[in-house]
């Protein structure tokens, strides 16, 4: 391509609040064949609400849920401010932490009011040595609503199970519908459990999911579903920089983290995902004309 149709193609996407942060990612666009999504923060708001409690047989919901809030109100994740925000909602006063541990992609624990407290996914009590068996057909029927299930254990028992819903970005399943017209498959990587991602990619319509990919593993997932194909990735979060500097084009949300943006060859300056078939289109448009 040359220097002039490339300006010409970067300042078109400009006035569509499209930037690309170096020509060379409007060429790479042009042969992707697969577009990859996080989930949370890209497809999704990224603001989970509590959908659904359930306490365990002789336990109290809302001492469950008391104590779960107590230890993520120590969580910076999205997840723990569902759970403080619906604790609060009930009234309920959060007791105090001792000991509080985060584990990335898993969960949290802690003391609270001198009882141990875990709260999170259902691998993470299975790594605690714990069984939520009791609640396989509760969860399995929430995780095919598209909530995410979590588990509330109190002193080493299942004590809860919790759902919480984060709401679809309403533009998502459009965008995801123009890039099939557009010929490019699209796939979903999320950490998320696997029944409750393949919900919501069946909503969106979305070919391909990896689901219950640790925060690390991101760029494993991404190489994976690659194969063969020229890929772009888009993200939005500290998690997502690694995957958007390893995919043939990275596309940051312009909302997202300074870490994301940082790694993207692409950054979507509004509309969020909205934005990404006319990226497509312009990168195509741009290289046939000087063709
Ligand atoms: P994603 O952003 O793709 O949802 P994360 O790696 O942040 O993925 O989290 C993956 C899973 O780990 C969550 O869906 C949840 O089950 C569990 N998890 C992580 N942090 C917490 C937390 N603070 N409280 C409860 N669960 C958590
Ligand atoms: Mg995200």
């Amino acid at each position: 391509a040359t220097p002039a149709a490339i300006m010409t193609g970067t300042g078109r996407a400009a006035e569509l609040g499209i930037l690309f942060r170096k020509g060379e990612a409007l060429q790479s666009l042009r042969d992707v064949t697969l577009i990859a999504f996080d989930k949370t923060g890209t497809l999704t708001r990224g603001k989970p609400a509590l959908t659904d409690l359930e306490a365990a047989a002789g336990i109290d919901a809302d001492e469950a849920l008391r104590l779960a809030a107590s230890v993520e109100a120590q969580s910076e994740h999205p997840i723990a401010g569902a759970v403080v925000a619906a604790a609060k909602a009930r009234g309920l006063a959060l007791g105090a932490v001792q000991s509080f541990v985060a584990t990335p992609g898993m969960g949290v624990t802690a003391r609270v009011d001198g009882r141990r407290v875990a709260v999170g996914a259902l691998r993470f009590m299975t790594s605690l040595g714990l069984d939520a068996g009791m609640f396989a057909d509760t969860a399995a029927r929430l995780a095919d609503e598209g909530k995410t299930p979590l588990y509330v254990a109190i002193d080493e028992r299942l004590a809860a199970i919790l759902c919480v819903a984060d709401p679809l970005e309403e533009t998502s399943a459009a965008a995801i519908a123009a890039l099939h017209a557009q010929g490019v498959a699209t796939a979903m990587i999320t950490g998320d459990d696997e029944r409750t991602a393949r919900a919501i990619a069946a909503k969106l319509g979305i070919d391909e999911v990896i689901a219950g990919v640790m925060p690390a593993g991101k760029v494993e997932a991404l190489q994976r579903l690659r194969g063969t194909r020229k890929i772009a990735f888009v993200g939005d979060g500290v998690n997502d920089a690694p995957a958007l500097a390893a995919a043939d084009v990275g596309v940051a949300i312009g909302t997202g983290t300074d870490i994301a943006i940082e790694a993207a060859d692409v950054v979507l300056m509004s509309g969020h995902v909205s934005k990404v078939p006319a990226a497509l289109a312009i990168s195509r448009a741009t290289l046939r004309n000087i063709a």
